[in-house]
């Protein structure tokens, strides 16, 4: 199997990357966040905003999470619920990041991830890819670009839900440094990792700068 890691910091633009090497190169893509993202809104549903690690753990003890591809779109279920269109908010981004640190709940995705690897040519993004849930893929991308330039591009997308630039730059601080603080899988490069800056990159740019690493194989 083709296996392509992509990982990096909060808005340095995996998700995009990925989504494009994928349509390009013929992959499946697995966006990783969007499981922890799903785990935060049933955890929401059932226990509210407080992260108190018995609640967690009883959700996650029972969990049911299923990957399903509906119009080409990646939904997650986890006991039967799909929160396709509550994932994006900022409250569900720091929840998930919030609840990624424990070692129970990253224990109990890393098997789906690494099946999900085995069983199709794809692309996985997200934080520990090329770390700990595919060490061997054979690409391994990581992907950062300045703090400013981060908050801008996610400011962009969230400035309909009437936040402002100062707080999503806040927000992503703290999640950057929860990521890469924590004990278990934290965010950093793998050894082998290709380390992309996309400060000064459009999107087609770093897309091709892949591909061409890929391809010159
Ligand atoms: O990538 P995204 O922003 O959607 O991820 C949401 C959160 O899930 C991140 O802030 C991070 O804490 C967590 N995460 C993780 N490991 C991954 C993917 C996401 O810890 N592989």
């Amino acid at each position: 199997m083709l296996n392509i890691a992509i990982d990096g910091h909060v808005g340095s633009g995996k998700s995009t990357l990925a989504f494009e090497l994928a349509k390009r190169l013929n992959l499946k893509v697995l966006d990783t966040g969007a499981i922890y993202r799903s785990i935060a809104c049933e955890y929401k549903k059932k226990f509210g905003s407080n992260v108190c690690q018995n609640n967690l753990k009883e959700l996650i003890n029972d969990i049911k999470i299923e990957i399903k591809f509906i119009d080409n779109q990646q939904h997650v279920f986890i006991n039967n619920n799909d929160y396709f269109q509550y994932l994006r908010t900022e409250e569900i981004s720091l929840l998930s990041s919030q609840i990624s640190p424990y070692v129970y709940v990253r224990k109990k995705l890393l098997a789906l991830q690494r099946n999900f690897a085995k069983s199709y040519d794809c692309v996985m993004e997200g934080r520990d890819i090329g770390t700990v849930v595919l060490p061997s893929a054979q690409y391994k991308f990581f992907i950062t670009a300045s703090e400013q330039e981060r908050a801008k591009r996610r400011y962009e997308q969230l400035k309909i839900m009437n936040i402002s630039y100062e707080k999503v730059l806040e927000d992503l601080r703290v999640r950057d440094y929860n990521d890469e603080h924590r004990e278990v899988a934290p965010l950093k490069p793998a050894k082998d990792a290709i380390i992309l800056d996309t400060t000064n990159l459009t999107l087609d740019q770093t897309v091709q700068k892949c591909i061409d690493i890929i391809k010159k194989d």
